[in-house]
């Protein structure tokens, strides 16, 4: 269906010169900000503005179902085009922001056009980091951050027999078995000695890569990009390794992470660091200046307080609610257990907690049996579950994360014992 089309979306939205709460960034963050303002009756304006050109969507279908062809983009919005109207929210999408004025409170888009602000909520997530070597400019080395990017892999598909995924993270990885469903002979090239590193625990690395080399996946570890060779055209034909070792594709995927979008917030003069620094009010240090989502870093309790920026759905959706009741003046810390999910071929991966860290963890089932969890523990207490067809233990395990539960590990391998009767030392 293409009734949402770029740029038609957007012309039905008047842009007003000021708006109570201006929220930019119309992703995941900015979009659950302004539904929770208007669920607590928040009766001021609010000005949504989008620098894509569609509606709010979901993100991770994009590397899942978008991308496979199984949803279409209508079912992946993250609410029905008439909502927004509806609850009297300008959704203002093609304009991006580019400077901030924290002392007369307005922003000024890319078009020149400023927009003022009571409340401003930086909502900005972040861009795809792109490998910078000879060749990387090539039109067919692909990000996996936006529908446009998605729409551009998946008009080129017809053509490509065999691609090169540079980076095993989930994102690459899920890319990597969307592709291979597809037919196409893929390659994981990852710079670490296994996939997944930097996210989990050995077991669940080696369970995945064993998973797509089942399904035909090559995956090359410790494995790094130096360029890529290209053909007349400005097409990448091959990926050379810093080993000297090239190979052949008709498309590169890229998923080794993302930029933090702070520039405007910076030039601000706002506290940043690793994203923009906020309180557990999701405050900015500029008054009046929220900032949520993947763009913002938080200290964390289930990182023993540490200042990260978690790129996640929950994390997302759980600061726009918190920055919101702050708004109106309810009473709100974002203290929420961090909570993610990655499907890859029949494998549905729940992980709660954050594992980066742990000291010693047990597996719980066989791998071999495809239903398993990883339990991680730090300085004796439960951190966080990774969960691979075992939603029942991501169900229970969530209150061992949250109260940090030290569970006997002796039981806790027991599959017959269910984590909520798993003992605690
Ligand atoms: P985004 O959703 O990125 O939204 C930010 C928006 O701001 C973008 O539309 C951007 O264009 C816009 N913008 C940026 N700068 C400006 C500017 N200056 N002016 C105006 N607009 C601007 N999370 C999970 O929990 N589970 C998953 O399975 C999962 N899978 C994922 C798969 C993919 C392919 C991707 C890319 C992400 C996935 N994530 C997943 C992560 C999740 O989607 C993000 O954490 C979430 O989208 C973050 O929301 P956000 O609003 O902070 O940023």
């Amino acid at each position: 269906n293409s009734a949402i089309q770029a740029g038609k979306w957007h012309q039905g939205a008047g842009m007003k010169a000021f708006y109570d709460i201006l929220i930019v960034g119309a992703g995941h963050a900015g979009a659950q900000a302004a539904i929770a303002l208007r669920q607590k009756k928040f009766e001021g304006s609010i000005g949504l503005v989008g620098n894509e050109k569609y509606p709010p969507y979901e993100r991770p279908p994009l590397s899942k179902e978008y991308l496979a062809g199984d949803k279409p983009f209508e079912r992946i919005l993250l609410r029905p085009e008439s909502f927004w109207p509806e609850r009297e929210i300008d959704l203002l999408t093609g304009n991006r922001v580019s400077k901030i004025d924290p002392v007369a409170k307005k922003v000024t888009l890319t078009s020149d056009d400023e927009i003022g602000y009571g409340k401003l909520i930086w909502a900005t997530g972040g861009s795809p980091r792109m490998l910078d070597c000879p060749g990387s400019q090539a039109r067919n080395i692909h990000a996996v951050r936006s529908r446009a990017d998605v729409d551009k892999i998946m008009a080129a598909l017809p053509s490509v027999d065999k691609a090169v995924v540079v980076g095993g993270g989930y994102i690459g990885l899920e890319a990597a078995a969307v592709l291979t469903k597809l037919g196409k002979q893929v390659t994981i090239v990852e710079s670490l000695d296994r996939v997944l590193s930097r996210v989990a625990g050995e077991p669940l690395s080696r369970f995945y890569e064993a998973e797509h080399r089942r399904q035909g996946v090559t995956i090359e570890l410790e494995a790094s990009v130096s360029g890529f060779e290209t053909n007349d055209e400005g097409i990448a034909t091959a990926v050379t390794l810093a080993d000297g070792r090239t190979l052949a594709a008709d498309m590169f995927v890229v998923g080794i992470g993302i930029i933090p979008e702070t520039g405007p917030l910076v030039a601000a003069g706002a506290a940043t660091g690793n994203g923009v620094d906020v309180d557990s009010h999701c405050r900015t240090s500029l008054d009046d200046i929220y900032a949520i989502g993947d763009c913002a870093a938080h200290s964390n309790a289930f990182a023993d307080g540490a200042m990260i920026r978690l790129e996640s759905v929950q994390n997302a959706n759980d600061q726009a609610k918190v920055a919101a009741l702050d708004i109106i003046g309810e009473e709100a810390e974002y203290d929420s257990v961090p909570w993610f999910w990655s499907n890859q071929y029949d494998l549905k991966l729940q992980t709660v907690g954050l594992s980066a860290g742990h000291d010693s963890h047990v597996v719980r089932g066989d791998p071999d049996s495809r239903s398993f969890s990883v339990i991680y523990y730090r300085d004796g207490k439960v951190v966080a579950l990774d969960c691979v067809n075992a939603t029942k233990d991501y169900v229970q395990g969530r209150k061992a994360v949250v109260e940090g539960l030290n569970l006997d590990k002796n039981e806790l391998v027991d599959t017959d014992i269910p984590i909520k009767e798993v003992g605690v030392r």
